[in-house]
């Protein structure tokens, strides 16, 4: 059932309480200082489906918003495969300051930041939160190998999951890619029969 505008409301002043939090607290200060902005998310506060990759790229830092770059590009192709834009879904990253050089998010970094992704998914109560790549997946869903089990939903402490590779990571590796579509072609499906 579609919210309320003062449900939908209520659920973005909560993201944007969670926002303020993260600078209040000067969350990893070292990252901050050389990142040009915070990139907490985008997209709808009352999504269905919501996605998490790994940390802000250039082009991501620049316009603070996550997954506009080459990875974003194919994301949102993907969307376009089954029916959805990017106003639909909601986006965001478990690291949400750019790592110099685009290194990996260290192991600090994501617990840092873990709370309030947390809190992101407690706000939002998405059906089905998908994650891109190892670093989102270890942060929620530890133990689990992505080469295992991508594609398969888990429900894990009331929530349920799917894991996917990352679009950087398949982007450019052709039987990846085609793993990545074929996995994401599968949403709509798994979407529809959680209860
Ligand atoms: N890769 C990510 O993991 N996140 C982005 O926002 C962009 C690229």
């Amino acid at each position: 059932m579609p919210l309320t505008a003062k449900e939908q409301t209520t659920k973005q002043n909560k993201l944007d309480e969670i926002k303020a939090q993260i600078l209040e607290q000067n969350i990893c200060p070292e990252l901050a200082k050389g990142a040009t902005q915070l990139v907490f998310g985008d997209g709808s506060p009352d999504a269905e489906l919501l996605f998490i990759g790994e940390a802000p790229g250039k082009s991501e830092d620049q316009q603070g918003l996550p997954f506009v770059g080459a990875a974003g590009k194919f994301l949102n192709e993907m969307l376009g495969l089954i029916g959805l834009e990017r106003k639909d879904v909601y986006i965001t990253n478990i690291v949400k300051y750019r790592p110099p050089n685009n290194r990996d998010p260290q192991p600090t970094e994501k617990q840092a930041f873990l709370p309030f992704l947390q809190a992101q998914l407690d706000a939002i109560k998405p059906k089905l939160v998908v994650t891109l790549g190892r670093h989102s997946m270890d942060s929620l869903l530890p133990g689990l190998q992505i080469s295992k089990c991508h594609g398969q939903p888990k429900r894990y402490g009331g929530q349920v999951y799917l894991p996917l590779f990352h679009p950087a990571a398949a982007l450019y590796n052709g039987g990846m890619r085609q793993t990545l579509i074929d996995d994401f072609m599968r949403i709509p499906k798994i979407l529809a029969a959680i209860r």
